[in-house]
């Protein structure tokens, strides 16, 4: 067992090489049997294996597991005649939300937001970025009232710049 678990169904591996030109590392290539395969590393990150899982998140054939994840598992990849007219659409029909329920968000919600986040580019997969979250209503309105009086208090202080006003926050 190699240490990234790194599984290959070789009834699936269509040796297409997609995998191997999406890893960071380098660690992955096509054996004489054109199945893929993956390098001893030394350690994880840098020349050794990222942990990004891009080689189970590219595999058309779900060939690959890692980590102990599975394809079968994973959300399905969405094919760019999908994903783009839907990426535009987000992007385009965006709007702002600043009226809400007056009652917390679900925690299942949180938490699933929580795990895609988790998801989200960071820079060499070091996991540095980390989320403060609020997930209670009362606490979220102290935290609100805070925030008001210490921007009033520079408000005061005159050194926002133009356009930034009462009305504006
Ligand atoms: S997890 Fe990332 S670095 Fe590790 S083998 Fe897969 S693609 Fe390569
Ligand atoms: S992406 Fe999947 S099918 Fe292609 S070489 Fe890698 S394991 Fe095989």
């Amino acid at each position: 067992m190699n240490r990234a678990n790194f599984l290959v169904d070789t009834s699936k591996c269509v040796g297409c090489r997609k995998c191997v030109r999406v890893c960071p590392g380098g660690i992955l290539s096509l054996n004489q049997e054109k199945q893929v395969q993956i390098a001893n590393f030394k350690e994880f990150g840098g020349n050794g294996c990222w942990k990004c899982e891009h080689c189970l998140a590219v595999c058309p054939m779900g060939a690959i597991s890692i980590f102990g994840h599975k394809p079968e598992n994973s959300l399905p990849s969405v094919d760019y005649e999908t994903a783009a007219p839907a990426m535009d659409a987000l992007i385009t029909n965006w709007h702002s939300c600043r009226r809400y329920q007056d009652k917390n968000v679900d925690a299942s919600i949180i938490s699933n937001m929580l795990n895609l986040l988790s998801n989200a580019p960071n820079g060499g997969n070091k996991q540095q970025v980390e989320y403060t979250l609020i997930d209670d209503k009362v606490q979220m309105n102290y935290f609100r009232q805070l925030a008001y009086s210490r921007m009033e208090e520079l408000a005061a202080q005159g050194i926002y710049p133009k356009g930034f006003s009462k009305e504006a926050y």
